[in-house]
């Protein structure tokens, strides 16, 4: 498990969410972008990251680019929600970068904007995660700015 703490929130990411990041690093230069949505609890000030979805054959992926199928990112949302008894829900996206200290592109931010826009949240925030070679950004997104 790791653990990000700003302000009074704590976000944990369990270790096979982060098995799953180091998995699909860009290590080789061939490889495309990597990414899926992020599946969790949230307990008071506490956010867990406990799920990560993996890419499938419907997501766009170059090597600088992701684009998640929402369709297929749907179907795990509905299928994790209604078998933890309607605990877990939707709380993100990841994808991974090829460089070093990963920074978000301006498509990364309007995409979390417009799917913060588009979706009915049970939270009102999203995060955002992207994996480099060495380094995990992370933010949290509350409908005006990027926490980071
Ligand atoms: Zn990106």
């Amino acid at each position: 498990m790791k653990t990000f703490v700003r302000n009074n929130t704590k976000i944990h990411i369990s270790d096979t969410v982060i098995e799953i990041f180091e998995k699909y690093k860009q290590k080789n230069i061939k490889d495309n972008e990597s990414g899926g949505i992020l599946i969790g609890q949230i307990k008071d000030d506490n956010i867990y990251i406990l799920k990560a979805s993996i890419p499938n054959k419907f997501d766009k992926s170059s090597r600088y680019y992701f684009e998640c199928n929402k369709d297929a990112a749907q179907i795990i949302i509905n299928y994790e929600f209604y078998n933890s008894g309607k605990r877990s829900i939707y709380l993100g996206e990841w994808h991974t970068h090829p460089e070093n200290i990963p920074t978000p592109s301006g498509i990364d931010k309007r995409m979390i904007k417009g799917q913060f826009n588009r979706n009915k949240l049970n939270e009102p925030f999203l995060i955002l995660i992207i994996q480099g070679l060495e380094e995990i950004y992370l933010s949290l997104y509350d409908g005006k700015k990027f926490y980071e």
